[in-house]
């Protein structure tokens, strides 16, 4: 792990935390598909005694996590939502949590529907204005929850800015950092005390797993977690965990094209003129882009844009006519999609709240994929035509 300072990120990415297999030197980790683990004498193992606690090929996951966000300690679960679950699951009834208001709906829903009822309180913020954050402080505030860029607005928040506040009042900062990745943004390194991630999204890659992880360097936290981890037991197979760590074995080849490809989108779709508005953190114009200049490495490949005749039948017709934006629910693979943000991720919010906040009925949300751009903006051509 002493590879996370000596190495930058493409480095990093092959070889953090990755061991030749001890016992027959396999280059890469293999797949422990195994419950248990043979004891020589009771409590005498090397290390693992059952796959719920710990498992090689989960372990080697977890370090290389760790090592693309610069941070001492990795968590892997079952799911994106049942990382979260654990991280919430450090609180006790009382504790009270403020969250990024233009929030993934899966985050709102567990947030309000599950652990609300557990007597722990969430207060939903408008974080682009860091300071107005310290209001809602008091003395059982736990937890600052960051999403940056929003889903799907793409604000962007100031990571450093609140991490500032958070520090001064003793509570701890976690981002979810499942849009940027950790090659765009490194939350850690602007404050944060951990991050969160998807990896069902760009990390794993390839549209074929769900999973979630944590990453922390605070010590006391990350034991919490694991005590969470082995107790609760929401923990990933061996098979999926080795299809992550060959995703992230591209990881920043396949942001690198994200970006270029968002970019060569977002500048088509903002000369088009049946396009109203174009919601991209690359443009010079975008209200937040200096923010994003500072804090992330590159822009993404995460566009939203909304057309001129403001209707869902206008929405609907350009949907129905991508070939290669196919429409479906996730983001972050290599293929490119195409979603609705307000008959689908966002169909639970009411309409003048979805309104307020720029989301309209025509709003179509692009996850560009690393297809030749070529196609993908003649794609777009005739599906706006
Ligand atoms: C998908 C997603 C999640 C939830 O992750 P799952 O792997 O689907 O459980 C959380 N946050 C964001 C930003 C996401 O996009």
């Amino acid at each position: 792990m002493s590879k996370s300072s000596k190495y930058r990120f493409g480095t990093k990415a092959i070889h953090s935390g990755i061991e030749p297999d001890p016992a027959t030197g396999a280059i890469m980790t293999p797949i422990y598909q195994t419950s248990t683990y043979v004891q020589s004498a009771p409590g005498e193992h090397k290390g693992y005694e059952y796959s719920r606690s710990n498992n090689p090929t989960r372990k080697a996951l977890e370090n290389s996590l760790a090592a693309l966000e610069n941070a001492d300690y990795g968590h892997c679960f079952a799911s994106g939502l049942a990382a979260i679950d654990a991280i919430i699951k450090t609180l006790k009834p009382g504790d009270e949590v403020i969250s990024t208001n233009d929030l993934y709906g899966g985050s709102y829903r567990i947030f309000t529907k599950i652990f609300e009822d557990f007597g722990i309180r969430f207060h939903f913020v408008d974080m682009l204005d860091a300071p107005a954050i310290e209001q809602h402080i008091n003395e059982k505030t736990k937890l600052i929850w960051v999403e940056t860029p929003t889903n799907p607005m793409m604000n962007i928040i100031d990571i450093e800015a609140v991490s500032k506040i958070a520090k001064k009042h003793y509570v701890l900062l976690g981002v979810d950092n499942t849009f940027s990745t950790p090659y765009l943004q490194n939350p850690l390194d602007l404050g944060a005390d951990f991050v969160m991630h998807s990896l069902t999204k760009y990390i794993a890659g390839h549209s074929d797993v769900i999973m979630g992880a944590l990453a922390t360097s605070n010590k006391a936290f990350s034991d919490k977690i694991t005590f969470i981890q082995n107790a609760s037991g929401a923990v990933p197979g061996p098979q999926d965990c080795f299809l992550v760590l060959r995703g992230i074995k591209t990881l920043h080849l396949r942001m690198q094209r994200h970006c270029e490809n968002g970019a060569g989108v977002a500048n088509f779709l903002k000369s088009h003129p049946k396009v109203d508005k174009v919601f991209w953190p690359g443009f010079a114009s975008h209200p937040n882009h200096d923010i994003a200049s500072k804090q992330m490495h590159g822009f993404g490949g995460m566009i939203s844009f909304s057309l001129k005749e403001n209707s869902q039948e206008a929405a609907t017709a350009v949907l129905k006519r991508f070939e290669l934006f196919t429409l479906a629910e996730s983001l972050g693979g290599v293929e490119s999609l195409s979603g609705h943000p307000a008959t689908m991720t966002h169909a639970s919010i009411p309409k003048e709240e979805r309104i307020k906040v720029g989301l309209s009925d025509s709003l179509i949300r692009l996850s560009v994929g690393i297809e030749d751009i070529e196609d993908l903006i003649q794609d777009l051509k005739q599906a706006l035509s």
